[in-house]
């Protein structure tokens, strides 16, 4: 863990001008063709934590050129294994010497505990991007077997131009699976950040180029989704758009691809992620801590958070009661605190629309058991309690819907039969979690449960070597482990006749 500066020093460090503001295009900063900016909110207090250059079509065409020459040159796709595991080494290592900074550039963005950005996001980030680096001399390519007159070659090989549009709940955590994975695959990058924060994106492409990677390797380009996001979407000279976000727009980049040069696509949508929760579980406080920081932490907003809670009857008011417990330590407080463990929701619109969906709870008949409400811990900012939900019935929108704020609803069954049927019963399938002590029904029900991640008696454990990524609706493709970087590479079979 490193250590936190006090809440005056990182309000201080936050009033200075933020220095990186323009496009990272052929490892230099440039304003946008048209010469235009926009705003990029602190949600804090609602305040401009900075003016940055607004990428459009011209400048996604400018950021696909530089990435496609320097894959042409072969300067980072054909670079020795050990020199470019070397340059991804030494950019890990500026990551860590600069945490502080990289941590309040995310915590300015989108509101999280600057605790969380320093421990949580950016250390995970510079971990990520480590295990990446040191995979790439240990790939190892297979000879087929094939009759005794011929050789055949099966070797794994960059796609090209890598485009990546990522969301702002994780800002550097999303892109260092996405540039770590396309680049240690050999492939150049062209990373678009989400409106809400793109000022981390451009430090960490700057910190690349400093350790080493050649210009145009990786080149950043904020903007917004319909103008920037679907020029790189639909750019003819893109090999594959890697995405994280709603799957409403994962959708579309489905149709940028089609209408375009039919791209690899891969997308990491949406989720509504059950916890079941059987009478026999053995340990009710581990569970009720597990829930809680699994549906409240960074406000809610995760893909995968467990925002349905499915539940037998017997152990509901006693499960609520101990979460609710748990959940008066995770309150809205200042990010600048390092103590604070819950900080704002992104924005204005996403805060509305949260508390939107809180009146719809009400308005369908759910029972508020607690929070629902807006807090002000900063004058100006958007924050909002964790807010428990009883008495919700399946097909209730605040069950099926991605709500993406500090909100669980609470579903009780009378059945592990019904309580798989209520899992299962959503378009998304990214993650779940069952809690027992009978390993055998664990199993069994881990097997029925259709996820790209299973949790059991545990929730939100994951690392690196081990795949993220959804069924049905959650999406396809993987983030994460060496499946990750099978998705940015290609097989090319060498038939040598002897
Ligand atoms: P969220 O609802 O969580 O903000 P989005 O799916 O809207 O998620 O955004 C995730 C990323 O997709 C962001 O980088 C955003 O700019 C981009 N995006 C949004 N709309 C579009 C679009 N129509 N085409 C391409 N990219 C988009």
């Amino acid at each position: 863990m490193t250590d936190l500066l006090s809440r005056e020093e990182w309000t201080k460090r936050a009033a200075q001008k933020v220095s990186r503001t323009q496009l990272f295009i052929d490892g230099k900063f440039v304003d946008a063709a048209s010469g235009k900016t926009f705003e990029s909110i602190n949600p804090r207090d609602n305040t401009v934590a900075a003016n940055v250059a607004e990428g459009d079509s011209l400048d996604i065409d400018r950021a696909v050129a530089a990435a496609r020459k320097s894959f042409s040159n072969g300067v980072w796709s054909e670079m020795a294994p050990l020199e470019r595991k070397n340059i991804m080494l030494r950019w890990v290592q500026l990551m860590r010497e600069n945490i502080y900074e990289l941590a309040l550039l995310e915590t300015m963005d989108v509101g999280k505990p600057i605790g969380d950005s320093v421990n949580v996001d950016i250390a995970s980030a510079a971990n990520n991007l480590q295990w990446f680096a040191e995979t790439i001399d240990k790939m190892y390519g297979q000879v087929a077997p094939v009759p005794r007159d011929a050789v055949a070659l099966i070797e794994r090989e960059p796609l090209g131009v890598v485009g990546a549009v990522v969301p702002w709940n994780y800002p550097l955590i999303i892109s260092s699976w996405k540039v770590g994975a396309a680049l240690a695959g050999g492939n150049s990058v062209v990373l678009k950040p989400a409106e809400q924060s793109p000022l981390s994106a451009l430090f960490f492409a700057e910190l690349g180029s400093r350790a080493g990677l050649p210009d145009g390797v990786l080149n950043v380009v904020p903007g917004f989704g319909p103008t920037a996001g679907a020029a790189l979407g639909r750019h003819m000279d893109v090999d594959k758009l890697a995405f994280t976000g709603s799957t409403e727009v994962g959708r579309y980049f489905l149709t940028y691809a089609a209408e375009s040069n039919g791209k690899s696509v891969s997308l990491e949508l949406g989720g509504k992620t059950p916890q079941i929760v059987l009478s026999d579980c053995a340990d009710l406080d581990a569970a009720a801590s597990s829930i809680a920081w699994g549906v409240f932490y960074n406000s809610g907003q995760t893909c995968h958070a467990g925002t349905r809670l499915v539940v037998e009857k017997a152990v509901e008011d006693e499960l609520l009661e101990k979460i609710t417990n748990i959940a008066k330590s995770i309150q809205p407080g200042d990010p600048y605190d390092p103590t604070t463990a819950m900080g704002t929701i992104v924005d204005k619109t996403q805060f509305e629309r949260v508390l939107g969906y809180i009146d719809i709870g009400k308005s369908e008949g759910a029972k508020v058991f607690s929070g629902g409400e807006k807090a002000e811990p900063v004058k100006g900012g958007v924050y909002i309690k964790p807010t428990v939900f009883q008495n919700v019935k399946p097909g209730m929108r605040i069950e099926r819907e991605e709500i993406f704020g500090p909100v669980l609803a609470s579903i009780a069954v009378e059945s592990a039969d019904e309580a798989v049927r209520i899992a299962n019963d959503t378009q998304y399938g990214l993650a779940s979690a069952v809690w027992t002590r009978d390993i055998t029904k664990a199993h069994r029900i881990a097997r029925k449960l259709r996820t790209g991640t299973v949790w059991v008696n545990t929730f939100d454990k994951g690392s690196i070597t081990t795949p993220f990524g959804g069924f049905k609706q959650s999406g396809t493709g993987r983030d994460r482990s060496m499946h990750s970087i099978e998705g940015y590479t290609n097989l090319k079979t060498t038939w040598i006749q002897l």
